[in-house]
């Protein structure tokens, strides 16, 4: 006899009205404000063996992910519990061997902690820095891979959200393929909101996660693979939870099985967000409206009287790094109190070379919540001898 409820009948999320709204909007690279038909999907309890989660989601998850990467064949993705940082450990600590060398393309805080990791798990490395400003530079990539046979792997970040800077994906990957290298992409804050392809790129690895561009919620991590790069893995791992090929094999051979237990809500959320972002019109279309919120936050801060740090040729539509105003009646925690208090959360600054704070135009943001923000930020600037009139003419 059939059951009163088909499985997917019980995979009937709440209505999204039902879900309250946030207090703020989180104008920051992740994690950031989601849909609420995002979160209503996550007010059901999943079973780690059943088919309805790992066939009906995992395997979904999986598979769209892959085809968001890639048109093309022979590629493959992995989901690893744990934030984007795992991801990226886990892809560094499982795919160099033993006698291997990673040689990281670094200008930032994410650049330098893939120096961190290989550093603490005792693989040999070197760095080629340009500062937090310039991109890397190609030709001493060039030059440093024919000088040193021993560097195996190529390490990058794509868009580094220390600044926002948006690294060159295809001249880099362009050096490494020539010089037959393994290519290894921190794709974090950009993947799914930057049109790429992974095969065209010659990409090997692909690290992002599901709180970023995709517009999930924060949990796991994933990372798209070249199937022969990664085969070629296999017992290199040198931890045990973090064992990239193995975690592969598992969700190969269980059909969407994790090693251990999987964060079910999460993935359940993400799944939701990626028929989103399908409906939205794809990556393209993502990538058009977040350039258009960076757009728009851009020119309203210069007529609010604030610079950019990067020139626009490097400047990414993820997230942009403002000077601090050069007054001493300035403080970086009463302006964003303000700012709060009026329903947007911004980023403080990491850069060393200058005082600055972060805004980030990712997430479920609109430019009609930029020009909102403006007029917040406008009123913000509690420092400054104009202040009344920019209540007013922020976004005009
Ligand atoms: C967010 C991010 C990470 C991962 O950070 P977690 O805090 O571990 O999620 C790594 N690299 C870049 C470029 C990022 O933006």
């Amino acid at each position: 006899m059939k059951p009163e409820t088909s499985p997917s009948a019980t995979d009937r999320p709440i209505d999204p009205d039902l879900i309250p709204d946030n207090p703020y909007l989180l104008l920051t690279p992740g994690p950031l404000s989601t849909s609420k038909s995002v979160r209503a999907t996550m007010l059901r309890d999943w079973c780690t063996w059943d088919d309805d989660y790992n066939h009906g989601v995992v395997q979904d998850v999986r598979e769209r992910l892959v085809s968001l990467a890639t048109s093309l064949p022979g590629y493959t993705s992995v989901l690893v519990q744990g934030s984007g940082t795992f991801g990226v450990e886990a892809t560094v600590g499982s795919v160099v061997p033993e006698d291997g060398k990673l040689l990281v393309l670094a200008n930032g805080g994410y650049g330098d902690r893939i120096v961190q990791i290989a550093e603490r798990l005792r693989i040999a490395n070197g760095v080629l820095d340009s500062g937090e400003i310039a991109p890397p530079d190609c030709a001493a990539l060039e030059a440093t891979l024919t000088a040193d046979p021993a560097v195996t792997h190529v390490a990058v970040v794509h868009c580094e959200t220390t600044t926002g800077i948006l690294n060159p994906l295809a001249d880099i990957a362009a050096v490494v393929k020539g010089c037959g290298r393994t290519f290894i992409v921190d794709a974090m804050s950009s993947f799914g909101g930057i049109p790429m392809d992974v095969e065209a790129l010659g990409i090997d690895f692909l690290v992002s996660s599901a709180n970023k561009c995709i517009e999930g919620v924060p949990g796991f991590c994933f990372v798209i693979a070249r199937e022969e790069s990664l085969e070629r893995s296999r017992g290199r791992a040198r931890s045990l939870s973090l064992d990239l090929h193995e975690q592969w094999r598992t969700m190969e051979e269980g059909h969407g099985k994790w090693r251990y237990t999987s964060p079910t809500h999460v993935v359940r959320a993400f799944q939701q967000a990626l028929r989103e972002l399908d409906a939205e019109g794809g990556v393209a279309a993502r990538h058009n409206r977040y350039a258009e919120n960076q757009r728009v936050l851009v020119k309203g801060m210069e007529s609010l009287g604030f610079r950019c740090l990067l020139p626009p040729q490097h400047q990414s539509p993820i997230i942009t790094a403002f000077f601090e105003p050069d007054d001493d009646a300035y403080g970086f925690a009463r302006f964003y109190e303000e700012i709060k208090r009026q329903g947007f959360v911004i980023y403080p600054g990491k850069v060393s070379v200058a005082d600055t704070f972060r805004i980030g135009t990712i997430g479920q943001v609109f430019p009609d919540d930029v020009q909102r923000l403006l007029r917040a930020i406008g009123a913000a600037c509690y420092w400054h001898p104009e202040h009344d009139d920019m209540v007013s003419g922020a976004s005009d």
